[in-house]
């Protein structure tokens, strides 16, 4: 499929944010690639082009039963001005597994591997040169057929949009605190929360706004139908290190299965730790910090790479881990991935691509 490629002509393009003050999704770049499905067509139209409102027919599809899917992955400006991508071709492999769970078709991986090199390397001025700033990707895809029936769509549209987002911790780690919330569920096993669509997020809304309501950045989520073993942590995998062992929850349906969770697991189990995946309850977590062996507690995921827990409230129990301090591990974790993946040191899982 021929990718079409339609500049925006210079007197529209938009001037750049500061790089000193991002924030996350606040500024899109000059450019987006979009592509479109029909039945019978297949994929077609593919084109990189001005970045744009669409036209939607207000019964698409996609407005009334929320057949959505998405990715997020970073480019990163590394040394001599190149341009980097972390484990790229894993996003879209995921993006389709989403897609297959939500009855959407599947994205020809080596055409948008290609329309996304293409469109960050004519953006690429945008890709933000301060320390932790990177350019964030988001492909998404939606169900534009208009109808109302409850049916899989046959007409989609899938699109990459980009933003410059800033340094996750400007003024370096903070940890967060996070409230566990044993009122709501995010998913179940059977159900979509193993996949990247826009329902999970917006279901998730209600918590992080209660918790948020008594000053907890995140909700941390225990499984739906004892309402005690661990699974993720708003839009993050989670980690504990309890002695000499480093835990995380295993892939049982109702987990995203995280890029970083994985090479974090893959980075420990290199450096000779103790690394599990496998159940954890809240007790297990409470008891272990009653004798003292929690040693660290951090979140995975590609916006904050890793994010140190400062402070867990179940039931109004407040658990302080570390001192609410960044630990060791975290630290180590956080510094070894921001150096693969700006290039900055040798990687040797091959995860790393220059644009
Ligand atoms: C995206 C996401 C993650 C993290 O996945 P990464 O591939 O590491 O970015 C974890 N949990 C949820 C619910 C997510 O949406």
């Amino acid at each position: 499929m021929d990718i079409r490629v339609e500049k925006a002509a210079p007197d529209l393009l938009k001037a750049k944010p500061d790089e000193n003050s991002l924030g996350f999704g606040k500024h899109m770049t000059d450019h987006m690639f979009v592509m479109l499905y029909d039945e019978h067509l297949g994929w077609h139209d593919a084109a990189i082009k001005p970045y744009g409102n669409f036209s939607l027919d207000p019964a698409a599809m996609v407005l009334h039963y929320g057949q959505e899917i998405f990715e997020g992955l970073k480019a990163y400006h590394g040394k001599d001005d190149r341009i980097y991508l972390f484990r790229p071709t894993d996003n879209l492999q995921r993006m389709n597994i989403s897609a297959a769970r939500m009855c959407m078709p599947e994205i020809p991986v080596d055409v948008v591997y290609d329309a996304l090199k293409k469109l960050i390397t004519l953006d690429k001025g945008w890709i933000p040169k301060v320390d932790g700033a990177t350019l964030y990707i988001r492909p998404t895809m939606v169900a534009s057929e208009a109808g109302l029936g409850v049916r899989p769509a046959k007409q989609y549209i899938f699109f990459i949009i980009n933003c410059p987002v800033g340094a996750y911790y400007p003024e370096g780690f903070n940890p967060v605190k996070i409230f566990v919330t044993d009122k709501y569920v995010r998913a179940v096993a059977g159900g979509v929360g193993n996949v990247k669509t826009g329902g999970n997020y917006a279901a998730s809304i209600m918590a992080a706004v209660e918790a948020q309501k008594q000053g907890y950045t995140q909700v941390l989520w225990l499984d739906a139908i004892e309402r005690r073993y661990i699974e993720e942590v708003g839009t993050m995998n989670i980690f504990f290190l309890i002695g000499d062992e480093l835990i995380t929850p295993p892939l049982t349906g109702s987990i995203l299965p995280g890029i970083t969770r994985d090479s974090v697991l893959r980075l420990t189990k290199d450096w000779g730790l103790k690394v599990s995946e496998k159940r954890i309850s809240i007790g297990d977590v409470l008891s272990a910090n009653e004798k003292g062996t929690l040693r660290e507690v951090f979140g995975t995921g590609t916006a904050a790479v890793i994010s140190p827990v400062g402070e867990i409230n179940y039931k109004g129990q407040i658990c302080t881990i570390n001192n609410g301090k960044t630990g060791e591990l975290a630290q180590k974790l956080f510094d070894e991935l921001q150096a693969i993946q700006n290039g900055y040191t040798k990687d040797p899982y091959g995860w790393v691509v220059e644009v």
